[in-house]
């Protein structure tokens, strides 16, 4: 997808701090880390959001939760990490490209939102 910030990390045309690649997923350091571990796991494949789903492939969408498995383990998050996705203006999504947070490395507050 042109000018898509994240189409264009993936393409390496934007640089990134790549943590792991593979057929389906491309993931990387949060340049704006909010946690002592923060890393987006995104689909290789230009998807806009939760709410654009439909538009991918099952094995797509499992090989996300897959990578973030095999990247937890890599970090050593042995003591658990969160996993946000942002859909849409209420939820402040500042990036149209599908992507999963991963947070981790401290206690988080006992909240969501
Ligand atoms: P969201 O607000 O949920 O859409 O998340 C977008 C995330 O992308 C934010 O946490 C940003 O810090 C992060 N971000 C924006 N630009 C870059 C970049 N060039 N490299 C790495 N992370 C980025
Ligand atoms: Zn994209």
């Amino acid at each position: 997808m042109e000018n898509c910030l994240f189409c264009k990390i993936i393409g390496g045309e934007i640089p990134s701090a790549k943590v792991y690649e593979d057929d389906d997923t491309f993931a990387f350091q949060d340049i704006n880390p909010q946690a002592p571990t923060h890393i987006l796991v995104v689909p290789k494949a230009h998807i806009s959001s939760m709410d654009d789903i439909d538009q991918a492939s099952d094995q797509q969408l499992a090989a996300c939760l897959r990578a973030i498995r095999v990247i937890a383990r890599q970090q050593k998050l042995e003591k658990g990490y969160r996993v946000v996705s942002n859909c849409g203006p209420d939820a402040c999504q500042s990036v149209p490209h599908l992507h999963f947070h991963i947070l981790g490395g401290a206690q988080m507050a006992d909240r969501m939102a």
